[in-house]
């Protein structure tokens, strides 16, 4: 049996900034995604990906608001929805097409599915008392205050004008858990839970409702790996390495962390909560969660990562 792995690409990686985010430019990201993905399916893993959305479901937000005379804006668990369908389409095709054009004798009809995933999340969750995460257009002074008063919407003032703030609920359970597992257990590759799955509320009888929010992805990669009973979760980012003292003179890139040390350091405040935070928070949670081994890098490092030659080990 093939060892498994879920693979967590950041959403900027796709569409990063800066770029114009034409087809084209993305295309060719996804294509760089997609040969990393085929190099690791060639190295024997079995393979589950999932991706953040960030960019691509503010650019959805963001036309929805310039064409909002014209068509109803969507609410945001519909949004989330579009981005999962949108990248998991390029990732299957482009996944598709390289092992096909590498005429491997596994590449005919190889399987690839996306499955759009909903995450469940609990309605009483604290995070619904205190938004934290930004997302959407940026708005003026003006329209923010009247997008408290209308909405009910939460602002935050950020350096290029004011944004949304919407709850980070945990993940509880994917959905589509059984249909992934089934789905991996049969050799298909699977694309699940993009931009942390689509946040779902259980209603007492039984009936599920989306909400505004937004599931951490690092958070909802760690469940969906001890869901396929995953040996390593690869999470794949901006850097090569995670550090003690990021950015500072005395920065120290670790090659490997035990769990108990993972935890001191994010109680020393080492890992900021908007963005390697989650990482390492992830990676204990899926150790604990029955995983052997987690791994920061970036997309370039990844498969050396896997031989244990480059990146942040974070084991038992
Ligand atoms: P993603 O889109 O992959 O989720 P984020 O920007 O949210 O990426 O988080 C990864 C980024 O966190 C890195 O690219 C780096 O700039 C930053 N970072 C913050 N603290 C650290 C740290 N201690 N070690 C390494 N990188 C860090
Ligand atoms: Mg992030």
């Amino acid at each position: 049996m093939s060892e498994r792995i879920v693979i967590a690409f950041g959403g900027n990686i796709m569409l990063r900034s800066g770029e114009d985010g034409s087809v084209e430019k993305q295309l060719e990201h996804v294509e760089e995604i997609c040969e990393f993905i085929v190099a690791v399916i060639r190295e024997r893993y079995s393979v589950v990906v999932t991706h953040g959305n960030g960019p691509q479901v503010g650019e959805i937000m963001l036309k929805d608001e310039i064409a909002k005379k014209r068509f109803p804006p969507m609410p945001m668990d519909i949004c989330g929805a579009e981005s999962q369908g949108m990248i998991g389409y390029m990732i299957q095709r482009y996944t598709v097409n390289q092992l096909k054009l590498e005429k491997q004798s596994y590449s005919m009809n190889f399987p690839v599915i996306t499955v759009v995933t909903q995450t469940l999340v609990d309605a009483c969750d604290p995070a619904f008392r205190h938004p934290t995460k930004p997302i959407g257009p940026y708005y003026t002074a003006q329209q923010a205050r009247q997008l408290e008063k209308e909405k009910s919407w939460q602002m935050v003032r950020q350096q290029a004008g004011y944004r949304r703030l919407v709850p980070s609920p945990a993940p509880i359970d994917l959905v589509e858990s059984l249909a992934i597992r089934t789905l991996f257990a049969e050799g298909w590759i699977i694309i699940a839970a993009g931009g942390g799955g689509v946040p779902v509320v259980e209603r007492s009888d039984g009936t599920l409702h989306g909400v505004e929010g937004v599931v951490d992805k690092d958070n909802t990669a760690a469940l969906l790996g001890n869901i396929v009973d995953a040996e390593t979760l690869l999470i794949l980012t901006g850097v090569d390495r995670v550090a003690l003292n990021y950015d500072e003179p005395d920065e120290k890139k670790l090659d490997s962390m035990t769990v108990e040390e993972a935890k001191r350091y994010l109680g020393e405040g080492h890992f900021p909560e908007g963005s390697m935070g989650p990482k390492v928070a992830a990676a204990v949670k899926f150790i604990e969660g029955g995983g052997r081994r987690a791994i920061i890098t970036s997309l370039g490092h990844g498969l050396v990562a896997l031989k244990g030659e480059a990146g942040t080990t974070i084991v038992q």
